[in-house]
């Protein structure tokens, strides 16, 4: 590991400053940039330590509705919190499907949104072909997001606000990521020491939450990332969706949402039929980029069954899987 400087500013205003000279970068819970630096792909000469900045762990209910997540929050915090589980229960699912709960502890959601995609560590376009995206991507990048906390979160129209020289600003968080352009790869918009602050979630979610499901698919049960995921949220009345939100993961450059499905959704019964349809209609622009055609079969599958879990009901207390069996947290209510 190469030397660096590390500092904790006391207060936002220090951080991005200090961050915006060259060669910083921002430490969260170090879950994904320590690794990084200790294989020599990511070389910051100043850690900037943001992870005591008073006021950006805190977790709170928006009164005329929606969420506010501060970007510190820790990951096993936000998937336990009584207002997340209340108004956005998939949030809490996708975040306990995620990495281990050690990592969990340590990581923080801010830091989970900005983690590398996974082929950068090998170059853009090496690491594991069938793990690559079959949605958006050019020759010169193919590799997916490898979030499960921002499926959910762009399946639920949040944004991020982020904080720099100039003040604060708050951005869609699907137009935060974007796509690979021609031989470009894709990060986040970010300009230098930009921070992100928090998570907002907007008004209206909560009727969302009695049919809300995260639906991960990965080659062991624990400590993996997802091979292809589906968020599906529907607001069913009288027998009706009068609503319905499709985000896919693991299959693009940033998490996917699906207009076109949700679109097929509204106004239809809730139904294996128009589950599959929509399904279809989802991967419909899908293509291999490697040894990956089964992604998008499995891809397809698996956007089908989160609706018709979705459809089925929010369960009452969190399911074994996809949270670790040996989590502490199985059996916690997941929907009140
Ligand atoms: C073995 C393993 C398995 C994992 N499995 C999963 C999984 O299944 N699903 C999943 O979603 N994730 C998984 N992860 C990823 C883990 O959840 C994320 O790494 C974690 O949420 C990142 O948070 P962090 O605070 O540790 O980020 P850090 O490592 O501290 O930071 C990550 C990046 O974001 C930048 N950054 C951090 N915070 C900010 C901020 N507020 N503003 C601007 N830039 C910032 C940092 O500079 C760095 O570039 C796994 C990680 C490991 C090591």
């Amino acid at each position: 590991m190469n030397r660096f400087e590390y500092l904790r500013p006391a207060s936002v205003e220090d951080a991005v400053a200090a961050a915006a000279t060259p060669g910083a970068a921002y430490l969260s819970g170090g879950t994904n940039l320590l690794d990084l630096m200790k294989v020599g792909v990511a070389t910051p000469s100043t850690l900037v330590d943001v992870t005591r900045l008073p006021g950006l762990d805190v977790i709170e209910a928006l009164p005329g509705g929606g969420l506010r997540i501060g970007a510190m929050a820790r990951n096993s915090d936000v998937a336990r919190h009584p207002d997340v589980l209340a108004r956005a229960p998939m949030v809490a699912e996708a975040l306990l499907s995620g990495a281990s709960a050690q990592l969990r502890n340590a990581a923080r959601v801010g830091g989970n949104i900005l983690q590398h995609p996974r082929a950068l560590l090998s170059g853009g376009i090496a690491g594991e072909p069938r793990e690559h995206a079959v949605l958006g991507w050019t020759e010169a990048c193919r590799s997916v997001h490898p979030s499960d906390f921002c499926v959910p979160l762009v399946a639920l129209g949040a944004s991020v606000e982020i904080a720099g020289i100039g003040g604060r600003r708050e951005v869609a968080l699907r137009d935060f990521f974007s796509l690979p352009d021609g031989a470009e790869e894709a990060f986040p918009a970010l300009g230098p020491g930009e921070l992100l602050t928090a998570l907002l979630l907007p008004a209206g979610i909560e009727a969302f939450a009695a049919h809300a499901r995260y639906v991960k698919l990965r080659e062991r049960t624990s400590f993996a990332f997802a091979l292809v995921s589906a968020a599906a949220a529907l607001e069913i009345e009288g027998g009706t969706i009068a609503r319905a939100r499709l985000a896919l993961g693991g299959v693009a450059h940033r998490p996917w949402r699906t207009d076109a499905a949700e679109a097929l959704l509204t106004g239809n019964a809730p139904s294996a039929a128009i589950f599959a349809e929509a399904a279809a209609l989802a991967l419909a622009d899908a293509r291999p980029s490697g040894d990956n055609a089964f992604k998008i079969e499995l891809a397809r599958r698996t956007a089908a069954r989160a609706l018709a879990l979705a459809a089925a009901g929010t369960p009452a207390r969190m399911p074994a899987l996809p949270a670790s069996p040996f989590d502490a947290e199985y059996g916690a209510p997941a929907h009140v």
